[in-house]
């Protein structure tokens, strides 16, 4: 079965009606990379930063990020890179960096914040991943926005890196496109608006599930009110992708939930184009592409937003493809 699957690695991803989903990865290192490119990754949708952060005893240079960041383009061969700016706080800490004790570290001083709170760290990232865009098709992604303001205060930022690298001489891109996590209930309601100040959105449905339904992600006890086939996620997504749509910048879904084979027809329902996935998930998700269409998924989809409940949802999402197949 498994080298079956791995045959896969080498087929386009299309539908039967000849729909494309390109299946990007998840990775939060150079040996990630390697594991989603032999499983036949389309780029990458979500680089993790922090973990170059989190595995030493300081701060990473910009000289140390650059060079794994240059890799990862190198490796990628023209393919997309999405680098994630620092995701720290929550639940992810650094060894060297006291962090203000919270009570409640996930509503806390992290992400975006403490990047525009430290923009000597932030600023230090952003050139790092300028000048590795020499290298490959480099996009960079702000984590956890919730504001218009955060965009622009970050794109200030990127530019005054951009500025410094062209008046040191420094060879950089000045084309790179910034784009966000919408992983927040507040950027939802706003996706119109900030569709028109970003390059791309990706729906971070791990804590876009956790923030709109009020569940920890990380509490086991009350994990099964965890639940992305919730009629409210559902809609949530939909409004990202119309905005996306309409302003005609791209969205992905880079969230756990994209590597649910069973929520396949919501993607090829709402004309998301791109999934960005764990290296073991793009596999079997592919495998669920080839023998999709997508006209099929738009009719599930109709009915899956007339559900009231998660259980239906879930139940009808499940039935669709034991049919199908
Ligand atoms: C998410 O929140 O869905 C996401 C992809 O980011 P992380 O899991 O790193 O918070
Ligand atoms: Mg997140």
């Amino acid at each position: 079965h498994r080298e079956q699957l791995q045959k896969l690695a080498e087929v386009p991803s299309v539908t039967t009606d000849g729909v494309s989903l390109t299946l990007a990865a998840n990775i939060s290192s150079l040996k990630e990379l390697e594991a989603a490119l032999a499983n036949g990754a389309q780029g990458v949708g979500l680089f993790r930063t922090e973990f170059l952060y989190m595995d030493r005893s300081h701060f990473p240079t910009e000289d140390e990020q650059f060079e794994v960041y240059r890799m990862a383009a190198q490796k990628l061969k023209g393919q997309p890179l999405t680098i994630r700016t620092l995701d720290i706080g929550g639940d992810k800490q650094l060894d060297y960096y006291q962090m203000p004790e919270e009570e409640n570290p996930f509503l806390g001083f992290r992400a975006i914040r403490f990047s525009l709170e430290r923009k000597d760290l932030f600023k230090t990232q952003l050139r790092a991943i300028l000048r590795a865009s020499c290298y490959g098709d480099v996009k960079i992604m702000y984590p956890l926005i919730t504001s218009v303001e955060e965009v622009r205060e970050a794109n200030e930022v990127l530019a005054e890196a951009k500025q410094e690298l062209l008046a040191e001489g420094v060879p950089c891109r000045t084309d790179v496109k910034a784009g966000i996590m919408v992983e927040v209930p507040a950027a939802v309601a706003i996706a119109e608006l900030l569709a028109d100040e970003v390059a791309f959105f990706s729906i971070g449905t791990n804590d876009l599930i956790q923030f709109t339904l009020a569940v920890d992600r990380m509490n086991e006890q009350i994990s099964h009110l965890y639940e992305p086939f919730h009629p409210a996620i559902i809609r949530m997504i939909r409004t990202v992708a119309n905005a996306a749509q309409a302003q005609g910048i791209p969205v992905s879904i880079c969230g756990e939930i994209a590597g649910d084979v069973n929520a396949l027809p919501i993607w090829l329902g709402l004309g998301i184009e791109v999934l960005s996935l764990s290296a073991q998930a793009i596999l079997p998700v592919k495998q669920r592409v080839l023998s999709s269409r997508a006209a099929d998924s738009r009719k599930l989809l109709e009915e899956l937003f007339r559900c009231r409940t998660a259980k239906e949802t879930r139940t009808l999402a499940h039935q669709f493809h034991a049919e199908a197949a």
